[in-house]
């Protein structure tokens, strides 16, 4: 299937975000998790930047994404959390703002207002982890589309990743999606869950 895909922006303040209603899709996890890999391996090219240095932007990386000449979405690369040490806020600002926007603002300024789910991404090793829990409790009270990914389960030996995602399953209470940006598993999963979140957001325009 065709993949059409271009940065649109960097994003340093919730003004800077795109207004134009599109679907959102969120990516959100902890910083190196794998989120800009998971973005480049969705769209087929390396249109986010990685790296193995994590949490130097705090920026909102936005990208318009057209599947198989179906309606557009942007994707979303929101500041990776966890990064600084002694750092216990699940999300920065931003990310916050990022958010609640959905909620405070929107049609009553004139703008189309935002659809956003967010897709939380954690590390397919680490099940458990204090600050995906409290990501995740702060995502249920704030955004109605959601979803988990379990990242770079290549590096799970394959006798463990069944036992892991049952972890996963009861500390999130929620389906949770194993995929790996460098194997290339779980990602036309991933496009499905994308497609179903994004059809949500517009039919609850
Ligand atoms: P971000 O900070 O969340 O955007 O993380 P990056 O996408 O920059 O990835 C952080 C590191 O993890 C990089 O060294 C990547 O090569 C590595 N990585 C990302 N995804 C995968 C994956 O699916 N499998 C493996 N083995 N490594 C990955």
């Amino acid at each position: 299937m065709s993949i059409e895909a271009e940065f649109v922006t960097s994003a340093a303040s919730a003004a800077d975000l795109p207004r134009d209603g599109l679907p959102e899709i969120a990516l959100v996890g902890r910083s190196n998790v794998g989120k800009s890999s998971l973005i480049n391996a969705l769209v087929r090219q390396r249109i986010a930047r990685t790296s193995a240095t994590p949490g130097k932007t705090r920026l909102v990386n936005i990208y318009r994404v057209a599947r198989g000449g179906g309606a557009p979405v942007y994707l979303v690369d929101l500041p990776g959390y966890g990064w600084a040490r002694g750092d216990t806020r699940e999300f920065d600002e931003l990310t916050r703002a990022y958010f609640t926007r959905a909620r405070d603002n929107g049609s009553a300024c004139g703008h189309a207002r935002p659809h956003i789910a967010a897709l939380l991404l954690v590390d397919a090793r680490h099940p458990g982890l204090p600050l995906d829990r409290a990501a995740w409790a702060w995502i249920e009270r704030t955004v109605e589309g959601r979803a988990v990914v379990a990242t770079k389960i290549d590096k799970l030996a394959r006798g463990r990743r069944a036992g892991a995602m049952r972890e996963f399953e009861a500390v999130f209470r929620h389906p949770v999606l194993p995929a790996s940006a460098v194997a290339g598993e779980g990602l036309k999963d991933l496009w499905i869950l994308i497609d179903r979140l994004a059809t949500h957001t517009r039919g609850s325009r």
